[in-house]
């Protein structure tokens, strides 16, 4: 890792990233109106590859002052962002597109260096967040009001209009894809953002922000702070701030709500943890089932909200589909993300290994069987073996915590009532697997089920036009498709008598 001295802007490190380009401007600053500065404290942290243990580049941490200058930043754009013709901010959508596209390889590269995840699933989700800022992109110009019959002594008519300035916070797991997530129907609906990304990955958002300009987005309509909780909070207790986008734990949605409801009652809407069920029934194609099992659970390092972690098995075929996926999951290869012939990366951070060891050891305590994997791979990078967890009981916590790992549980189960009753048995509610080649079980089975996308014969299968969201303690508010837009725009009613004017 070759660090050269900062240019002549101090927010810019050059840094070498994997083996796509050797080197390049890694902006490190905050992005507010458009430029990068360094946070008004000066203070940096560190951010780290989490394959070799390295560091790559220090990151500008945004404190309460810095926030504030965001917000402030966000507001005055939101004058004239809200009031602009439509097809203006979609046109600066489709342009941002167009330089992420052109830029797919660099910040894949980015991605894979700072999150970890294998070059070939990096290039994925730049290609996703492509599509996303495409899609809302076009749907800026199509956002109607409508007109409603009361007679015809009055004209009734809505408009749905923008919030105001949005505090977004995201995750480490899908970096740069939760940052399109989050910026796309906010900003085509016409709304101004401050958008914090996770400090563990801070850089692919940083480096895509700097197209923002070129795409033709006005200063201030679109400011991007690094930092940690403490920025987040500052972020969900601002007074200026009229609504909030969270993905993340649980355990700080509930910070978020409380935050929300103790400071100006923003708007709320919540993307939290899973511990999504993935049932396999004795009439299904086990070949496809196991793979669809495999990449469920295993998928990007198992970080994941809606990964497949409880797996449910027909008593019939269960040995027969044990035996398939443990040799399946000994099968991912395991290693370097600029390989590529590599499946599994390592765990984003040293927190997320540390914890997702301590539920191993859990499971193990507890009395689970360890099928497969259960150990740390390597001693270099925060790599864990594919996990599988036999003879599990309902109670245990393996099973109904979200790990946030490559760990998943798997049981038997003789009936469709029976599993469904499984299914729903957790205080979450975000996704769900079923595999079978019944379509009327199919169906049954998807009505029944608790949860805010079912996948059949398929999994972890997302599509920008399909709202993704969860039921229970999963989250509140829906992103993607027509039902993200919801989430940033209010309707306001008007009334006009227009009686006779005699
Ligand atoms: P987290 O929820 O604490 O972090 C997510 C984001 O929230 C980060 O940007 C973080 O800086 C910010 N944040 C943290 N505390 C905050 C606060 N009080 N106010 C405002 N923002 C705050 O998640 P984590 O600690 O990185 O991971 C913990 C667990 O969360 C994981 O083990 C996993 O189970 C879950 N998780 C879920 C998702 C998901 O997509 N649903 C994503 C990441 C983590």
């Amino acid at each position: 890792m070759v660090m050269a001295e900062a240019t002549v802007m101090a927010t810019f490190t050059a840094t070498t990233v994997g083996t796509v380009r050797s080197r390049y401007e890694q902006p490190t600053g905050l992005f507010i109106n458009n430029e990068f500065i360094a946070s008004a404290s000066g203070k940096t942290f560190v951010v780290e590859n989490p394959a070799t243990e390295e560091k790559i580049c220090d990151v500008y941490e945004a404190a309460e002052a810095d926030v504030d200058a965001a917000v402030n930043a966000a507001e005055e754009a939101f004058k004239s962002w809200s009031a602009v013709d439509p097809s203006i901010r979609g046109r600066c959508l489709l342009k941002l597109a167009d330089l992420i596209e052109e830029n797919l390889e660099l910040l894949a590269s980015i991605e894979s260096s700072d999150n970890g995840k294998p070059l070939k699933l990096s290039r994925i989700d730049v290609g996703l967040v492509a599509n996303v800022l495409r899609n809302y992109g076009g749907w800026a110009d199509k956002i109607f009001g409508s007109v409603i019959d009361t007679g015809d002594t009055h004209f009734s008519y809505t408009k749905r209009e923008p919030l105001g300035v949005c505090g977004q916070i995201i995750p480490w797991n899908f970096p740069l894809l939760m940052w399109s997530w989050k910026i796309g129907p906010a900003v085509a609906t016409g709304n101004t953002i401050v958008l914090k990304t996770a400090e563990s990955t801070p850089l692919s958002a940083l480096v895509a922000s700097s197209f923002v300009k070129q795409a033709g987005f006005p200063p201030g309509v679109i400011n991007i702070v690094s930092g940690y909780g403490a920025t987040g909070q500052h972020i969900s207790n601002h007074m200026k701030i009229k609504k909030i986008a969270f993905t993340g734990s649980t355990a700080t949605g509930r910070h978020i709500m409380r935050a929300a409801a103790t400071s100006n009652l923003k708007k709320v809407t919540l993307e939290l943890g899973g511990k999504s069920p993935n049932i396999i029934f004795d009439d299904a194609d086990v070949e496809k089932a196991v793979e669809w099992a495999n990449t469920a659970i295993y998928f990007n390092s198992g970080e994941v909200c809606c990964a497949g972690s409880r797996i449910y098995v027909q008593e019939k075929i269960y040995d027969e589909v044990l035996a398939a996926f443990k040799k399946r999951a000994e099968q991912n290869v395991l290693g370097n993300p600029f390989h590529e012939d590599t499946f599994q990366g390592p765990q984003t951070s040293k927190l997320q290994f540390d914890r997702i060891m301590s539920f191993i050891e859990e499971g193990k305590r507890e009395g689970a069987t360890v099928i497969t994997g259960g150990t740390r791979y390597g001693d270099k990078g925060y790599f864990i073996n594919p996990t599988i967890f036999a003879d599990v009981t309902e109670d245990m916590n393996i099973v109904k915590e979200e790990i946030f790992g490559p760990v998943v549980t798997i049981s038997k189960f003789k009936t469709v009532e029976e599993v469904i009753n499984l299914a729903n048995d957790s205080q979450y509610g975000l996704a769900a697997g079923i595999h079978t080649t019944n379509i009327n079980k199919a169906h049954h089975v998807a009505n029944k089920l608790k949860a805010g996308t079912i996948w059949i014969n398929t999994y972890n299968d997302f599509h920008h036009q399909v709202p993704f969201g969860g039921f229970n303690q999963s989250g509140i508010g829906r992103e993607m498709g027509a039902e993200a837009l919801d989430n940033y725009t209010q309707v306001k009613a008007i009334r006009i008598a227009i009686g006779k004017d005699e």
